[in-house]
């Protein structure tokens, strides 16, 4: 049996990245995966500016003074050209109008005096280069600012525009198909008839993609019925990731096993983890890769951020990192060692250090935990669990810690 990284890295090789690239408008980029090298475009800052609002001088013009007065000639606003700086004079200056051609400091507002004669007095000794912002000292025109893979974030919005970039290429994101199997299943609000459960992978497999900023989704719910499925992935070609839920152990209407294995190249593994049962992956077709993930539905989110996610992210280009972080256990866990574990838990932060208290009920078709899950705790192979106040190691699912 293969161990999770092990599982993992057989994943990796036999992803086909990403061939496509498309120019997205600024404003549709976020969440999308940069598809080349971004150059800026420009300077930033474009030109020498004022960091203050306050006043531009030549700091030698005050050497000639006796009172560290200076007439005030005009102002050098926002949005025009560098003004002109007379010599033996100041002018009002705003925070980012160019720096007035003369000037070589920039005297904040709080620090000078007006005379009587209405002057501009400098009490303290300015400083050449004081308070400007210098062109180019971010960036420069032509810098390499990002590199293929990088998702992109609000925070790349703020740099992508500075350096007016503004239709970013990107990896065409991919299209996907979910699909859920199962007689039993039926749409959350019809009535249940004997037998019958609420469907929630389909739904929560959706979800979790659109958390990684992937919306070109098609689903289904399909019957455990082989001519259904074989006909459904009959006309599945154009999806370059199909992701089913259920139907992938080794009961009698465990069918999509087979019928992966019948129509593509399948891969069928037990990893050393738990909850996950077996899991198939596979290729079909000139650009499907598949995945089968376990029916039990907490088994089906685990699984995806298993090894879903990390396939997502290397098909496009990028470098998948598990946010591991040390905690301090908030209640006891006692097991049989074996297979990496993945525990549903509460996170919280106490006094700036992350805490995880593993949640009751931890079968794998156990939802209810799942409204205080916002994290994993990692139990390795080798371990029989843990005490109370032991340092453990925990996977935020999200950054809000609180609720
Ligand atoms: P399976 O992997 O098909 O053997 O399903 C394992 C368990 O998960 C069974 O109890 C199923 O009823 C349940 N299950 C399968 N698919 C779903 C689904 N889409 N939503 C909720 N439960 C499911
Ligand atoms: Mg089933």
């Amino acid at each position: 049996m293969l161990s999770l990284e092990q599982a993992r890295e057989a994943i990796l090789a036999k992803i086909t990245p990403a061939s496509e690239t498309t120019a997205i408008a600024l404003d549709q980029a976020l969440g999308h995966y940069v598809g080349t090298t971004l150059t800026a475009r420009v300077d930033n800052p474009a030109f020498d500016n004022s960091a203050m609002d306050g006043y531009a001088i030549n700091c030698k013009d005050l050497e000639g003074t006796q009172d560290n007065a200076l007439p005030l000639i005009g102002e050098a606003a926002c949005g025009g050209a560098p003004a002109q700086l007379s010599p033996n004079s100041t002018m009002r200056i705003f925070t980012g109008a160019p720096l007035p051609r003369g000037a070589d400091s920039v005297i904040m507002q709080e620090n000078i005096e007006v005379s009587a004669n209405g002057k501009i007095i400098f009490p303290k000794e300015p400083k050449t280069g004081n308070n400007i912002r210098r062109r180019g000292e971010d960036f420069k025109k032509g810098d390499d600012l990002y590199n293929s893979g990088h998702q992109i974030t609000s925070n790349d919005l703020a740099l992508l525009a500075t350096a007016g970039i503004a239709q970013p290429v990107v990896w065409t994101p991919p299209r996907i198909l979910v699909i859920a199997t199962g007689d039993e299943l039926i749409a959350p609000g019809d009535t249940l008839q004997a037998g019958q459960i609420y469907e929630s992978n389909r739904l929560t497999t959706i979800a979790q993609l659109a958390e990684l900023g992937l919306d070109r989704v098609d689903s289904d719910t399909l019957r455990d019925d082989p001519d259904i499925l074989r006909a459904r992935l009959a006309t599945a070609q154009d999806y370059d990731f199909i992701i089913t839920s259920g139907g992938v152990s080794v009961g009698d209407h465990d069918l999509v096993k087979q019928i992966f294995s019948e129509m593509g190249e399948i891969d069928f593994w037990k990893a050393r983890i738990k909850p996950g049962k077996p899991i198939a992956f596979g290729r079909m077709g000139e650009r499907s890769h598949f995945f089968a993930l376990p029916g039990n539905p907490v088994s089906s989110l685990v699984t995806f951020k298993l090894f879903v996610e990390p396939a997502l992210v290397h098909w496009h280009h990028g470098t998948f990192r598990e946010p591991q972080l040390q905690a301090r256990a908030l209640g006891q866990y006692q097991r049989r060692a074996g297979r990496k574990e993945f525990l549903r838990a509460a996170l919280s932060i106490d006094n700036g250090t992350l805490c995880a208290l593993p949640l009751p009920g931890q079968g794998s078709h156990r939802v209810r935990p799942l409204s205080q899950t916002n994290g994993f705790i990692v139990v390795n192979e080798t371990s029989a669990g843990f005490d109370e106040g032991d340092t453990i190691t925990a996977i935020p699912l999200s950054t809000r810690f609180s609720g």
